[in-house]
């Protein structure tokens, strides 16, 4: 089997960076190209002792330099703090944060890694890390990088990304007016709001056609 990969395979996922790479993939690479495999703070000792049976080398600790360690946890926001600046979505590798400029942002669980990297950048520090059993969340992490790392060099796609922020932000201005009315049903204009950045977004970034939305919003109706 192919080196990069036997490596790529033991490491935690996390995406986090501390080893001094980009992410996990890029650290395997240097591993399978002779770099020290010490600095996987995340993974530990047992990262550790699973790529020296794979090197045939016998390196005894982890770099501690590297560190500190990262929990098994995942990011919460608190949304009444959120000030929408999106910083959080420009530092997250995985693409893991949904929202708007100027709107609440959210955490999708089930992609984030725990890595931390969006904490420092919050302006408001609303951002918290909660400890969490779950381990599945990061099984998927490497595509979910490989994908945004290609978006965020992808001039074209940028592009369309701050049309259609600008798109939310605008649908969002509206939708916060009808709010502010009397009588408003909040609960539905909100749920129509997200429904029509869901559609404006797989039109701009996954170019669906109309067969393809409309079973995209069955499945999704399905799953309510
Ligand atoms: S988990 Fe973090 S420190 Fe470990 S290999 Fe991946 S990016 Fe590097
Ligand atoms: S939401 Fe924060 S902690 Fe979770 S993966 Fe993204 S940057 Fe890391
Ligand atoms: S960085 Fe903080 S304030 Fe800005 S959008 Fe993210 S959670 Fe909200």
């Amino acid at each position: 089997m192919d080196l990069v990969k036997l490596i790529h395979d033991e490491l935690p996922q996390i995406q986090c960076g501390r080893c001094d790479t980009p992410g996990c993939y890029q650290y395997a690479e240097q591993i399978a190209s002779g770099v020290v495999h010490d600095r996987c703070v995340p993974g530990g000792t047992e990262t550790l002792q699973n790529l020296n049976k794979i090197l045939v080398k016998n390196i005894t600790s982890v770099d501690m330099s590297y560190g500190p360690t990262i929990p098994n946890q995942v990011a919460v926001i608190d949304e009444s703090e959120c000030i929408g600046c999106k910083k959080c979505i420009t530092a997250c590798p995985v693409d893991a944060i949904s929202g708007s400029v100027n709107l609440m942002h959210n955490i999708i669980e089930d992609l984030c890694t725990g890595c931390e990297l969006c904490i420092e950048p919050c302006p408001v520090d609303c951002i918290d890390l909660i400890e969490t059993d779950k381990k599945k969340s990061r099984a998927n992490s490497q595509i979910n990088f490989n994908t945004t790392s290609k978006l965020r060099f992808n001039e074209s796609k940028k592009k369309r990304m701050d049309k259609a922020n600008k798109l939310n932000k605008d649908i969002g201005i509206v939708i916060n007016t009808k709010l502010g009315n009397r009588n408003a049903d909040n609960e539905k204009n909100l749920e129509s709001l997200q429904l029509k950045i869901l559609n404006d977004q797989l039109d701009s970034f996954h170019n669906f056609d109309e067969n393809q939305k409309s079973n995209f919003f069955k499945d999704l109706n399905q799953k309510d």
